[in-house]
């Protein structure tokens, strides 16, 4: 049986390509020095999947930005700003930007946490050149011969992805003469087979695009290159009959999300094609269950035998290696499975099914090593006991919006806020690294951050702000924090994952029932608190969007997972409280992120997501306003769960979406406060009085002033404070302005 691949990480290990990137960026490293630190990280990606035996491995996947950039370049979909440059600096503005040319949209792919580049397809486009590309097939073949797959985003996801000046058929038409070309190259080349991927077959639209694959695989099978249509993070759904029809030498799903099982079951699949089964799960960290997964691989062997085996979808989402962690409890890393022990599974999966003496002594190996986790993970009766016996009263706030709101803190009109962090120098950064290296005491630790919170509160009362924060300096990442004062979560070391471009993400695993022990965010509050008379707010970062941004276990559901977060959140928010906490902000920028691919199935999530998020909150008093932050959410299709939030106070992004989601929110006739995020916090420049002035004056003719909020629309930890000062100087300025006009005319 054989085995293949999707796509492997691209960071490197020790994040070389990061580096590479970044000190090429500052203009410290040639051009060639960043193309040789490519090619390497290609290399031994190759190597390890060659040395574990895999037959097809896929190729052509690396990056040195996005793939999706990489295919609109070589497809020639370049917009008319980028067209003076050239090479390499063409490519990066298209990235990042520059001064005066803004960069291409970025957006997640699909429901990951991976970043792409949405293409522009205007009306003129550039000669394709795909020359990068083969020539990486070809010093891939060099190493792996015939084992050697080239990867190719597939024609109708990149257009589907993309933003278009065109009618659909014309660009496809088009769009599909450059795959032609391509195919026809890589034939040349001798290639045994080209991976398309398709991901977007699985989305709930697909069914309405079947004339136009079946008209585009058409036209690329007659190059005669036999195609491996590939397909994952759903089941195809309606789809699945037609899907099966395209003429195509095989067709890839995964096992591992949705239902392509039931599928494959009622519909068969067809006799001339070969099945990739998508069976070693790409997205998640955890070892596979050999009971399980043999029995799906048999199933499937009875309706057909032409199969291969691979993971999910590309091994990108997860890190590279578990044997580079040395602090996790053993009974926890043995059962994590990144990108090299995926490749182990792969290929013991292929040679037990072919020969079942030879895999034994493995499979007898994994599940002990199942059992022992089980006896090691930590479960906590009461926090299931407490689950079970969940009653619409505990997600219920004592009292509804309208009578609760005047018993909340009484505030100028247009109250100005941040939404919670402040900026992270270097000396900040330095001070958490020496306290976790134990190179200074947790007294000289905590004085430090606590002159650090006093700064902040004098910063924010000269600024003039009517609610304050402490300024989040304790905090490495909003979720990393929490998770590392919770029962039942593990960090690892080096489990990078690339969120986009050179940033990366190392995502906790959840690994066993939440507890929280302790406070977690007590002390700097009263600290701050203890500075002025002003509110501060207390900041937590919500149920869901610790999950999303987490790898959830699989032995519960992500539900279960979500509530028992919200339950640890709830005991910090009655903390809070009783501290004298007037005002909680909760954050929730994943909540729309998680939703599920099929539209479908968007109410069930939308409904355990909302309920975790109350379970949380509820436990405020009536006084106690709750706010909640999400920033570059579009809430339009999703606001009646955005209202089932019952949050006191939601702060949106505004600037970048040019008003859209403020209006969206009005449309939808919100009663509750709305956080107008006025300016744009990743970007260097300072927002004028004017800027802001003018952009809250929409605000207010679209909602009622007394439901208006005023606050940059993030945090501000990327900022360095000679930007944040006089932006939120100039906010406060604004809101000023726009109070005593509106109060004069009253
Ligand atoms: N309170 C967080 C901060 O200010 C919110 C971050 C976010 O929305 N991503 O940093
Ligand atoms: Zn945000």
């Amino acid at each position: 049986m054989l085995t293949a691949t999707l796509g492997y990480p691209r960071i490197g290990k020790k994040r070389e390509l990061k580096k590479a990137l970044e000190s090429f960026w500052r203009g410290q490293s040639s051009e060639a020095d960043l193309l040789k630190t490519q090619a390497e990280l290609e290399e031994q990606n190759w190597q390890e999947q060659l040395q574990v035996g895999i037959d097809r491995i896929g190729v052509g996947d690396h990056s040195l930005y996005d793939h999706v950039l990489d295919w609109s370049c070589r497809l020639g979909i370049v917009p008319p700003r980028f067209s003076s440059l050239r090479g390499w600096q063409r490519y990066f503005t298209m990235a990042r930007g520059k001064e005066g040319i803004p960069a291409l949209e970025m957006t997640k792919w699909f429901d990951t946490n991976y970043h792409y580049l949405v293409p522009e397809i205007g009306t003129a486009w550039q000669d394709p050149d795909f020359s990068d590309f083969l020539s990486t097939v070809q010093r891939a073949q060099r190493l792996l011969g015939q084992r050697a797959v080239p990867i190719v985003l597939g024609p109708l996801t990149f257009l589907l992805l993309s933003k278009r000046e065109l009618e659909l058929g014309e660009a496809a038409t088009r769009l599909t003469e450059g795959y032609v070309f391509l195919l026809q190259e890589l034939q040349r080349l001798g290639v045994a087979e080209v991976q398309m991927h398709e991901p977007a077959l699985v989305g709930s639209d697909a069914d309405q695009y079947q004339d136009l694959y079946h008209k585009t695989y058409v036209r690329l099978a007659q190059v005669g290159v036999p195609l491996q249509l590939v397909t994952y993070f759903d089941d195809l759904g309606a789809a699945y009959t037609w899907v099966m029809q395209l003429p195509v030498a095989g067709i890839s799903l995964d096992f591992t999300r949705g239902d392509n099982l039931t599928l494959l079951q009622k519909y068969g699949f067809p006799s001339d094609k070969q099945l990739g089964v998508g069976i070693v799960d790409a997205r998640n960290i955890w070892r596979i269950q050999p009971g399980a997964v043999l029995k799906t691989i048999e199933t499937i062997q009875s309706i057909t035998t032409k199969i291969r085996l691979q993971p999910s979808a590309s091994l990108q989402f997860v890190p590279y290696d578990v044997q580079l962690e040395r602090n996790l409890p053993a009974p926890l890393r043995d059962v994590l499975s990144f990108a090299q022990q995926k490749l182990g599974e792969l290929r013991w999966l292929a040679d037990y099914l072919a020969d079942r003496k030879t895999g034994q002594e493995q499979l007898q190996l994994i599940e002990q090593q199942w059992q022992a986790f089980a006896a090691f993970s930590p479960v906590n009766p009461a926090v299931r006991e407490r689950l079970t016996h969940l009653s619409p009263a505990d997600l219920e706030r004592p009292l509804p919006y309208e009578k609760r709101k005047d018993l909340q803190p009484q505030l100028p009109l247009l109250p100005t806020t941040t939404i919670g962090s402040f900026p992270q120098t270097p000396a900040i950064r330095q001070l958490r690294v020496q306290y976790k290296r134990g190179e200074i005491s947790q007294r000289e630790y905590e004085q430090a951050i606590d002159a650090a919170i006093a700064e902040c509160i004098r910063s924010q009362e000269e600024i003039g702000l009517d609610v304050l924060v402490h300024g989040e300096f304790e905090r490495t990442d909003m979720v990393e924090f929490f998770g590392q004062q919770l029962q039942g979560f593990a960090f690892t070391e080096h489990g990078w994952v690339q969120s986009y471009g050179s940033r990366c993400v190392r995502p906790p695993i959840i690994y066993g029932d939440i507890n929280r022990p302790q406070p977690m965010t007590l002390r700097e509050f009263q600290v701050a608190q203890s500075l002025t008379p002003k509110i501060v707010k207390g900041m937590l970062t919500g149920p869901v969007t610790m999950l999303n941004w987490s790898f959830p276990r699989i032995d519960i559901s992500r539900r279960e997972q979500a509530l028992q977060i919200a339950l640890a959140l709830r005991e910090e928010v009655a903390d809070l409280q009783a501290a004298g906490a007037k005002i909680i902000q909760i954050d929730e920028p994943a909540l729309r992120e998680g939703l599920p691919l099929k539209r479908e199935r968007w109410g069930e999530y939308l409904t355990w997501a909302v309920d975790a998020f109350r379970l949380a909150a509820a436990v405020a008093q009536p006084e106690t306003q709750i706010h909640t932050h999400m920033c570059y959410s579009e809430f339009g299709d999703i606001i009646e769960h955005i209202q089932r939030l019952d949050a006191d106070v939601l702060s949106i992004e505004n600037s970048r979406s040019n008003n859209a989601t403020l209006l969206e929110i009005a449309e939808a006739g919100y009663k509750h406060q709305v956080g107008n995020g006025v300016y744009d916090v990743h970007s260097p420049a300072i927002p004028s009085v004017a800027q802001i002035t003018t952009q809250l004056r929409l605000g207010v003719e679209k909602i009622p002033v007394q439901q208006i909020w005023v606050n940059p629309d993030c945090g501000l930890k990327t900022r360095q404070w000679e930007e944040v000062i006089p932006a939120l100087q100039n906010m406060v300025r604004a809101a000023q302005k726009l109070r005593a006009e509106l109060s004069g005319t009253n």
